[in-house]
């Protein structure tokens, strides 16, 4: 979770949660600690959800607990998982569904959503331009060139932007210090005849 301000207003960049390790018995969930802006929640413009991993989402009803009007923002697909998720805890978010390709404004905030590709479809890396600079967040990315759903990391969108002009550049992307390529999506998977084999 990742709380950017300007101008007395707060854009939240996803808001997800740990699962606890084994020297963590009896800790259901991690959270992100909501303290900081508890007293503020009246000044948040909207949630963008990059995409729709538990890390990412998971922890979107427990602060919608506490104000259950903020906009959440993200693709399709995205805003399904986290729909899905706050009908268990009766909660009907107010949604704004958005494209890779398209912008918004939000009070403060000029929002630019460009496609990435990930190992769950439509996920999405935002700029954010403010008037005290743009901040680029990649959310979760991989480069597979040859994806499953043919839905490219949007590379030339990144040159432009890079063009443009990034104050912040916020990059997430697990194993990034591993040396190496990670595998394609493709080459990930269940075989179907082991599955079959496997079954009791
Ligand atoms: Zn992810």
């Amino acid at each position: 979770m990742t709380v950017f301000e300007i101008d007395g207003k707060l854009l939240i960049v996803d808001c997800g949660v740990l699962f606890p390790e084994e020297t963590q018995p009896g800790v259901d969930l991690i959270l992100p600690d909501f303290e900081p802006i508890r007293d503020r929640l009246d000044d948040v413009v909207a949630i963008m959800l990059t995409h729709g991993h538990e890390d990412h989402i998971g922890a979107v009803p427990y602060l919608l607990r506490l104000r259950q009007d903020i906009p959440l923002i993200g693709t399709t697909l995205t805003l399904a998982l986290i729909e899905a998720k706050l009908k268990e805890h009766r909660i009907a978010p107010l949604t704004m569904s958005v494209e890779a390709g398209g912008r918004e404004k939000l009070g403060p905030f000029d929002l630019e959503f460009v496609a990435v590709n990930h190992s769950i479809p439509d996920a999405l890396a935002v700029m954010i331009r403010t008037s005290a600079g743009s901040v680029l967040h990649t959310g979760d990315f991989k480069m597979d060139q040859l994806p499953l759903d043919g839905r490219l990391t949007d590379l030339r969108s990144f040159a432009r932007l890079g063009e443009e002009g990034v104050d912040l550049f916020l990059v997430d992307s697990t194993n990034a210090d591993v040396p190496g390529f990670t595998p394609r999506e493709a080459d990930i998977g269940p075989v179907l005849d082991q599955i079959v084999h496997r079954a009791p």
